[in-house]
């Protein structure tokens, strides 16, 4: 038995498949659904989507959004996602590197250092997604 899964950002959909079982990071931590699971919602934070199917786990990048679970289905609402193949490695370091020196530059204002910590953790989790 599978689970269907369809992450979907403003821009459109980016996925949508059948799978074993899918985890994802809420603001709680980390969720696995496996078929049959009960319903629920649930906010996302910056985060990696693992869908494993047989031996294989293909991640997608998230920043944040809604998790919507019903037994046989999975909604993804993300801000943004992008699966490793849609990730511009050489756009994540430039603002990996860009964030990280607005986190140490901005210590005086919450408000941007937040920011700019947010945008260190997007960074980072696109490269984690992304392999490199
Ligand atoms: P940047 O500073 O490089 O714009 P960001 O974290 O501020 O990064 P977001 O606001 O999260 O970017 O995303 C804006 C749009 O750009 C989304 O559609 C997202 O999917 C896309 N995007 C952001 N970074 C990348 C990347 N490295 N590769 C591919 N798409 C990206």
């Amino acid at each position: 038995m599978q689970i269907n899964v369809n992450v979907v950002t403003p821009d459109g959909k980016v996925y949508d498949g059948d799978v074993d079982m899918v985890s994802v990071v809420t603001t709680e931590g980390e969720l696995g659904i496996l078929p049959r699971h009960i319903s629920l919602v649930a906010p996302l934070t910056i985060g990696a989507v693992r869908l494993k199917k047989g031996t294989t786990v293909e991640k997608v990048a998230v920043s944040g959004g809604f998790v919507e679970v019903r037994p046989d289905q999975v909604t993804i609402l993300a801000e943004a996602a992008e699966l490793p193949s849609g990730i511009d490695v050489d756009r994540a370091r430039q603002a990996k590197e860009r964030a990280e020196k607005r986190v140490s530059e901005n210590k005086a204002d919450e408000i941007d250092h937040k920011r700019a910590e947010l945008a260190l953790r997007r960074a980072i989790n696109r490269l984690n997604v992304s392999g490199k």
